[in-house]
């Protein structure tokens, strides 16, 4: 069918910068500076095809969800006031090292 290789055509597999204000993607998504076929996910770190609807299948994904809350939890947990003093055990200190880790390197860039 001939009619079917046009519509493939028709499918634009490169960065777009009206993603940029798409809700659904603007917070997560980087453009790639050699590749602007691929889009790398800044929470997941993950390469995704420039294709708005793998894009979103990502945004999807539990993998994506989890490391999106991490995030943000990383961020929020900055703004706790020092009243909330939580019972620290040796498994939520080896939790909050990783935690600033995680900070450490999200705020390099
Ligand atoms: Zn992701």
């Amino acid at each position: 069918m001939p009619k079917e290789k046009e519509d493939k055509k028709k499918y634009c597999q490169k960065y777009t910068n009206a993603w940029e204000t798409d809700p659904e993607l603007k917070d997560w998504i980087a453009r790639d500076s050699i590749n602007d076929t691929l889009v790398t996910c800044k929470y997941c770190r993950t390469v995704l095809k420039a294709h708005k609807k793998d894009l979103l299948r990502h945004a999807k994904t539990e993998k994506h969800k989890k490391a999106v809350s991490l995030e943000k939890s990383a961020k929020s947990s900055r703004l706790i006031p020092t009243i909330y003093k939580p019972i620290i055990s040796e498994k939520t200190k080896l939790g909050e090292i990783k935690i600033c880790a995680f900070i450490a390197e999200h705020t390099a860039d």
